[in-house]
């Protein structure tokens, strides 16, 4: 019964949600960040970047998915 909990409490704890961003400086650069961060760091040009007034594009629990969401929004910047 124990050990049932605590798989329980420790799969909540696990379970994140990935964010994808755009960094509103430079505009170019498209982040997958854990949802749960309050701020990144642009790794493109540098600008730290508060999580909580960014657009953010979607949330997924799923790494492919959000690694593909990036792909199709960084396409679209492209254009
Ligand atoms: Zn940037």
């Amino acid at each position: 019964m124990s050990l049932v909990n605590e798989a329980k409490r420790s799969d909540k704890r696990m379970k994140s949600e990935y964010a994808v961003i755009v960094c509103p400086k430079c505009r170019k650069h498209v982040q997958i960040i854990d949802s749960g961060v309050k701020s990144t760091t642009c790794q493109r040009c540098g600008s730290r970047l508060d999580v909580r007034r960014l657009k953010v594009w979607c949330k997924t629990p799923d790494l492919n998915e959000a690694v593909s969401l990036r792909t199709a929004i960084l396409m679209e910047l492209d254009q």
